[in-house]
């Protein structure tokens, strides 16, 4: 197997992985391990080519410096890629790609990211130990997603008390989109706490289940993000807020869980010059993150570290949502600024 070092100047560490008698390339991005191990996401993609795969990786190690950062982690940022259909992996490959994880000592932790699945991950786990998000094992996590939901309730009560003055839900209406592992669980909460839910889903049947389960409204995926409500809360797809949405939504505030909801760095300060109150997406989905962190720092009191987590993050987007308003500047700028301040290594 060939392990060549790319040059990447905002990265500590990146290799590219070639091993032609099982298909493999790709690349591991180790964007920073100041606060600690980098962790992030194995994915796999039939990337146009080598540059996109390792942009994708660039950009996914850094927002997982960040995101591993707001949540208070002792962790890193990183990522890995593999290059291909995923209809095309094979054990081997897999194998391989496990033996180049194990070759970087522990700098970079790896978990299941798109075109993975939990079995691929046991395979890699089987080359090395630095691999996360396993279904067994001591420390093993499981399904992070009631987790991550448990952080977007609390950053949608944030931000209706910023936005609103008041965080009780009781009559609100939150436009969710998105109805999979997060968003499901996200509507039981808001709808306990008596907000209305207005939904959408391409999956029709997870929307009759919402709304014979939450009494939710439907509407079809290509209105929900027109729908006029207080609170529009993304659990589906990225970069959905962009230069031709943002003129478009009718609510006062955005806050969910699904990554990279902004298209542009520009689009953050769009939303703020409507008004729309943005809960930056890596702060409020740091839940899933915090889960497998449980399993990476092999943390036996489970429940009571992720409790302790959530509300530091609670306290973090107060914070952001503060300093944004006593600025005027968008929440997103303001976390980017807040989180990277915590990226700078200490002085030795
Ligand atoms: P999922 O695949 O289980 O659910 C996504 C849902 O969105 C599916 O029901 C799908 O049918 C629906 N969907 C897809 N495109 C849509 C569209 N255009 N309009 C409406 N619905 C659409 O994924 P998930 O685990 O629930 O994650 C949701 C989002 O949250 C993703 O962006 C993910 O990266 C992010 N996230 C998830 C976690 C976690 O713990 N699962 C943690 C952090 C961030």
């Amino acid at each position: 197997m060939k392990i060549t070092e790319v040059m990447a100047p905002e990265h500590e560490t990146v290799v590219r992985v070639e091993e032609p008698s099982v298909g493999l390339t790709g690349f591991v991005a180790v964007h920073s391990t100041a606060l600690g191990p980098a962790a992030g996401g194995l994915r796999m993609r039939p990337y146009a080519d080598e540059a996109a795969a390792l942009e994708d990786a660039l950009r996914l190690s850094r927002g997982m410096s960040y995101k591993n950062a707001a949540a208070d982690l002792p962790l890193g940022g990183g990522k890995s890629v593999i290059l291909g259909d995923p209809a095309r992996k094979s054990p081997e490959m897999l194998a391989a790609f496990g033996r180049a994880i194990d070759s970087l000592g522990g700098r970079y932790w790896t978990a299941e990211d798109m075109g993975m699945s939990p079995e691929d991950m046991a395979v890699v786990a089987g080359e090395t130990a630095y691999v996360a998000g396993l279904p067994h094992g001591e420390y093993a996590s499981g399904d992070p997603s009631p987790i991550t939901a448990r952080g977007i309730f609390s950053a949608i009560r944030i931000t209706a008390r910023h936005r609103f003055g008041s965080d009780d839900l009781t009559g609100r209406t939150v436009s969710l989109q998105g109805l999979g592992h997060v968003g499901v669980h996200l509507a039981r909460m808001l709808h306990e706490a008596g907000a209305r839910l207005v939904v959408a889903d391409t999956d029709a049947a997870r929307v009759t289940a919402a709304r014979e389960a939450f009494g939710a409204e439907a509407v079809a995926p290509e209105a929900i993000l027109a729908v006029e409500a207080d609170i529009l809360a993304p659990c589906a797809i990225g970069a959905i807020l962009n230069e031709k949405t943002i003129p478009e939504l009718r609510v006062a505030a955005v806050a969910g869980g699904a990554n990279n909801q902004l298209a542009t760095a520009a689009d953050g300060a769009r939303l703020h010059a409507r008004g729309i109150l943005y809960a930056p997406d890596f702060v409020a989905n740091a839940g899933g993150i915090i889960n497998v962190a449980t399993e990476i720092l092999r943390i036996s009191d489970r429940a009571g570290y992720v409790d302790q987590k959530l509300a530091a993050v609670e306290t973090t987007l107060d914070r952001i949502l503060t300093r944004a308003a006593e600025a005027d500047l968008s929440p997103n700028d303001i976390a980017e600024a807040t989180v990277g301040e915590r990226l700078v290594r200490p002085a030795a």
